[in-house]
């Protein structure tokens, strides 16, 4: 059987220099959104919605260092539920690699998953291979960025997160549960 793996996903401007710079296979430093790279308000999709989690920045220079490269991975059930457009979505999304590569912390993509099993209007309500706790967005990721998951790693803040690092064979996840994050090198070292 073959299994087409496709995930939506936005891809920063300056990924060819990222690519160019790491060559495959590649590692990744996987991460939630919402939680782990900004706090967690319910459904934020807009600049003014954006409080930084302590630390993030920091963990992605580190992990530049380190030769892993960010990328974040987001269930957006806002998009499903109509609640935001995906539009609108991939505005805000321009806007936070937009901050991290202001930082000096760039991120090189952003999967998302924009389904609902349940609550998904049209064509977005269905069970879909992407929405964590399945690993869709990271074999994607893998798939398109050249990215070896078998030396990845990933932070997330719930379960579902752990889940899908563990479905897709990374070789470490933290639960992150609040407060500041942790350098990469004490998390990941
Ligand atoms: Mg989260
Ligand atoms: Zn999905």
């Amino acid at each position: 059987m073959i299994v087409s793996i496709s995930a939506s996903h936005y891809l920063d401007p300056a990924a060819d220099t990222l690519l160019a710079r790491f060559p495959a296979p590649r590692r990744a430093l996987f991460l939630d959104r919402d939680g782990v790279v900004n706090i967690n308000h319910g459904y934020v999709h807009a600049a003014g919605q954006t409080t930084w989690v302590g630390g993030i920045f920091e963990l992605c220079r580190g992990a530049h260092a380190a030769g892993y490269l960010p990328v974040i991975v987001t269930n957006q059930a806002g998009i499903a539920r109509g609640y935001y457009t995906e539009a609108q979505f991939l505005a805000y999304t321009g806007w936070i690699h937009a901050q991290f590569a202001e930082q000096g912390a760039p991120l090189l993509a952003t999967y998302y998953c924009p389904h609902h099993p349940t609550e998904g209007l049209g064509p977005l309500l269905r069970e879909c291979e992407c929405r964590k706790p399945a690993p869709g967005m990271l074999l994607g990721a893998a798939d398109d960025l050249g990215i070896d998951l078998g030396t990845s790693v990933m932070v997330g803040d719930t379960e579902s997160d752990i889940q899908a690092a563990t479905a897709a064979r990374l070789r470490q996840a933290k639960l992150f549960s609040g407060g500041d994050l942790p350098p990469f090198t004490e998390m990941f070292g």
